[in-house]
């Protein structure tokens, strides 16, 4: 039977209920042998469309009369559909969930295999970069395209029909015809190409079962580079030509880590069935990168890697991304979550194996220690936001799939994992996961399924000291949002410690609570700190005792393995004179970072004062670890973002911020540079990036030193150090030259990361004619900044300066629609706007926000992205009212937050520039407490003292 779309196909423009939204498991596909065929046009830019046939065999496991699998009804037009051994009756679509509808005209016996055959025309996505899309590049003066694809999570059905969900795993076999001189790539190797004089058809070997959502295939002029140090796989990076020299990392470090993970599994990946790896540097691309399987594709700013221009932070984003995608292999390739209300199980392991396998090939990066300040940290302040939702979570509309694609699913994943590593031991744990993945390969699972295989690796004696069954323990850290506040008292020879509930920015919710592992360290016991064995267990409503004679300090959560935060009570004081004492180095770093972490949001939670908080950080200006300043300076980040860096306040806050600082300032000199020194780098760029940011005289001088020799001779120091350079430039420069300097650099770059780093640099000119101009650029095909990156300019302006907060909002409220369609990424708007709103610090930002609601026609999508950023908005300003009268006490300052009395000590430190004083929220006037007079008082003596030291230091 042969069917016209449009004729015989009804559309039905109806939203789907959630029970709707799923197919139906009553027919599974077993196999799809797939045939496109590429013309000319696509590769000219004038055509998206393509030919398509494809079979599938599929097996009736229930007796029906319909079947139903995805199309997407914009992109798949069927022209012809049979049934093999049936008469079709009638075929529908449901153009909101892509559901096609196939009713026969009799039931279908239960056990059948049958072919579907399907002829269809399809049309490659020129909007964006999902599906079967088309990106393009510049080689040699002349545009150049190529067809690509990226299918996770819903997008295999804008390419073929198929049915599109993780659990229907079926063998795929590719045919792909494309033009003479575009070569196609796919999951498979070539099993034979053959040629006419216009044509090349390549048909690719069947592919072991995998879901539709890992199916790949690249069709472009690419040249690819292949080394064989892996046994039985051969192992290539494919980019476009001319940049085929920068390769050479990747084709180094890959083997190294997926080496790492066929020990750590004992499942090599060439066991898999998939006898090749390819990584493919796509010029546009919506992802980070994709873990399709044999065939992984990155932006090219995470796979290639120029020795001359590659700063170090990307070049581990390099190795980190590589290792992520391999551990996919494993983790959500061979054995897959069920649904994606259970993304965690593929992207936590991910994220997981993507700091460890790293770890364990270049220990000398310590990202085992950066997890907790990359990882854990940033993922502790978002899962303290009540709008956080659970790492299991409802996933019932294509929005609520990607949802589940959020930093929750990675890094509270990852650091659940972790905590699990801990609570039954790393043998244990590596032992479960080999188990899991042998019950599992090809199969999808459920996370009981990996409790059940992590506790299985117990002895009974191992397993009578836990609380519960790991199952029952892991649960509830899985199934509901957040994690819980730990409260330790000192009292009468105990310490006492109970969770007072779910920690939240806004209040603590006592009536959550879980089954937490507790680790401590106590004085004299410093060993301790490496001991990760659990060594108590906090059941829900209950607390435990730990008797010690006298009151002195204890520190929970030995190597941060558990995810949760502390409050110490009055024992805090005591921890902060073992910080600035003696005891300072026994603490290990990750444990002084936690602290530090745990002050700032404990202080932002308003559980305790800043006035403690600050006090409790004053260790800080002996503090030269990297780990612990990351903390640091995100907890001073959010109190400059808040009261707003220009105000009178956020300048005092920056004095203290340098005041502190000195000493770390000091190991990281300008002319001590040393990229093979990776944490070193990595160290030195952080810290001298804060300290311009900040104004300190003796950084911005000499990046602008830097930034002059530059204009005279083109010559800059080492390349970690050139992103500062330029932004201080900008920032601090006076030249309007400046900035189309750089604006010109950007444009004669052909490096990916580099032109990601001018991008951010150009955000930080101060001069709003620029910010305006700049933004404009975003928006204009013709300025050369691909759909992918046109974000960075966005987030780089407000984020820079105070006052491109201003300039990015009227941008945005006049070039929404403009905005919408040029920055191709999903939800770009709703994105700018929350991140935007987190930036006000006034009644009139927000005001105007409100005003832009009111009168302007949004869609959906963005008008709720708009109110819940206001209400946002508006929380932040009542936290600012709450906090501010204590923040003016300590930093001396009278109810308008202007100085008590005239100061000019410390003003040349910090660079001036044009102030917008936010207008005065409502303060108290209070008396000031002789701490806080002393604080102030030391910290602006200490500071002249320090910024000579650090002066000598320096030069
Ligand atoms: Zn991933």
């Amino acid at each position: 039977m042969l069917l016209k779309w449009g004729l015989a196909v009804l559309l039905l423009g109806i939203t789907a209920a959630a029970s709707d939204y799923r197919l139906p498991t009553d027919i599974k596909p077993i196999a799809y042998s797939i045939d496109l065929e590429l013309d000319e046009g696509v590769f000219k830019g004038t055509s998206d469309q393509y030919v398509g046939s494809e079979t599938i065999v599929v097996n009736v496991i229930n007796p029906v009369n319909t079947i139903k699998f995805h199309a997407a009804y914009n992109f798949i037009n069927i022209t012809n559909l049979t049934v093999e051994d049936s008469t079709v009756n009638e075929i529908n679509v449901n153009n909101d969930t892509n559901i096609v509808t196939v009713t026969l005209d009799s039931v279908l016996a239960e056990g059948l295999v049958l072919n579907i055959a399907i002829n269809f025309i399809g049309r490659l996505s020129t909007e964006d970069m999902y599906g079967f899309y088309r990106s393009s590049y510049t080689e040699n003066g002349q545009t150049k395209y190529l067809a690509t694809t990226q299918f996770q999570p819903v997008y295999a059905r804008r390419a073929f029909p198929c049915f599109d969900e993780p659990a229907f795993k079926a063998n795929f076999t590719l045919t792909i015809t494309s033009p003479n001189g575009y070569a196609a790539l796919s999951n498979m190797p070539v099993e034979h190409t053959s040629n006419d004089t216009d044509f090349v058809t390549t048909n690719f070997s069947s592919s072991p079962l995998m879901p539709s959502y890992l199916v790949a295939f690249v069709v472009s002029e690419f040249t690819c580079t292949q080394v064989d140090t892996i046994p039985d796989v051969p192992y290539s990076i494919c980019s476009t030509d001319s940049t085929s020299v920068q390769r050479q990392f990747a084709l180094d470090i890959g083997p190294k880590l997926l080496n790492s993970l066929d020990i750590f599994t004992n499942y090599t990946y060439a066991e898999m069935g998939f006898p090749k790896m390819d990584q493919v540097a796509i010029p546009d691309f919506a992802a980070g990168a994709m873990e399709n399987w044999g065939l992984v594709t990155y932006r090219e700013r995470l796979l290639l890697y120029n020795d001359d221009i590659t700063i170090n932070r990307d070049k581990q984003n390099i190795a980190t991304v590589i290792s992520h995608e391999f551990a996919h292999m494993w983790f959500g390739n061979l054995v897959t979550m069920d649904w994606w209300s259970e993304t965690f199980l593929n992207e936590g392991f991910a994220t997981y194996f993507e700091y460890f396998t790293t770890h364990d090939v270049l220990p000398e990066w310590e990202l085992d220690k950066q997890f907790v300040t990359r990882v854990i940290q940033p993922i502790l302040e978002t899962d303290s936001q009540a709008s956080s939702q659970a790492l299991q979570a409802p996933a019932n509309s294509d929005a609520q799939v990607m949802n589940r694609f959020s930093r929750i699913s990675y890094f509270k994943g990852a650091s659940i994992f972790r905590m699990a590593e801990y609570i039954i031991g790393p043998d244990a744990f590596q032992n479960g996961l080999k188990s899991y993945l042998l019950e599992y390969q090809f199969l999808n699972t459920k996370p009981e399924d990996l409790w059940r295989h992590l506790e299985d690796q117990l002895t009974e004696t191992e397993k009578s000291k836990l609380p519960a069954d790991l199952g029952t323990i892991m649960s509830n850290w899985v199934a509901q949002a957040g994690y819980p506040l730990i409260d330790v008292q000192y009292d009468n020879g105990n310490f006492i410690i109970k969770q007072s509930g779910r920690f939240l920015l806004n209040g603590v919710n006592s009536s959550l609570s879980w089954y937490v592992p507790l680790t401590y360290t106590v004085p004299n016991s410093s060993s301790r700190f490496e001991n990760t064995t659990v060594s108590l267990w906090l059941k829900p409503s209950e607390s435990v005792t730990i008797p010690q004679e006298e009151a002195s300090w204890i520190i929970l959560n030995n190597k941060v393995t558990g995810f949760y935060r502390v409050h110490y009570n009055d024992i805090w004081s005591k921890i902060a004179e073992a910080l600035q004492g003696d005891s300072h180095s026994s603490i290990p770093e990750l444990n002084r970072a936690a602290l530090v972490d745990d002050i700032f949001n404990l202080a932002r939670a308003n559980i305790i004062s800043y006035t403690n908080a600050l006090n409790y950080v004053e260790f800080l200006k002996d503090e030269t670890s990297h780990h612990v300043w990351t903390a640091a300076i995100n907890g001073f980040n959010f109190l400059l973002q808040r009261v707003g860096a220009d105000t009178t306040l956020g300048k005092s806050i920056s004095e203290h911020v340098l005041n502190l600082l000195a000493k770390v300032y000091a190991t990281v000199p300008w002319i001590q540079v040393d990229s093979n020194d990776h944490a070193y780098s990595l160290k030195q760029s952080d810290i001298l990036s804060v300290a311009c940011r900040l104004g300190l005289s003796n950084c911005v001088n000499h990046a602008l030193e830097h930034h002059g020799e530059f204009l005279l001779t083109s010559n800059l120091p080492s390349k970690n150090l050139i992103p500062i350079i330029y932004c201080t430039a900008l920032r601090h420069g006076n030249e309007p030259s400046n900035f189309n300097i750089i604006w010109s650099n950007y444009g004669l770059s052909s490096d990916a990361g580099e032109r990601v780093q001018l991008l951010n640099a150009l955000g930080c000119t101060q001069n709003p004619t620029q910010q305006e101009q700049y933004l404009n650029k975003s928006i204009n095909p013709q300025s050369g900044i691909r759909p992918q990156d046109a974000s960075i300019v966005f987030t780089s302006v407000y984020s820079s300066n105070p006052s491109g907060v201003d300039v990015a909002f009227r941008f945005l409220q006049a070039n929404y629609e403009e905005i919408a369609e040029r920055y191709q990424s999903m939800n770009a708007l709703s994105t700018l706007i929350s991140g935007l709103a987190e930036r006000f610090t006034t009644t009139e930002q927000i005001e105007e926000l409100r005003r832009f609601i009111d009168t302007s026609s949004l869609d959906q999508d963005f008008r709720e992205a708009c109110e819940s950023a206001l209400a946002r908005a508006e929380g932040n300003l009542e936290w600012l009212q709450k906090h501010l009268p204590e923040l003016y006490e300590i930093y001396e300052l009278d109810e308008f937050g202007e100085p008590l009395t005239p100061t000019t000590s410390t003003t040349s430190e910090v660079s001036t520039s044009p102030v917008t004083t936010p207008s005065p929220v409502t303060p108290a006037p209070a008396p000031l407490p002789d701490a806080a007079k002393m604080l102030s008082f030391n910290f602006v003596f200490v500071l002249i003292i320090t910024i000579i030291s650090v002066s000598v230091a320096v030069y």
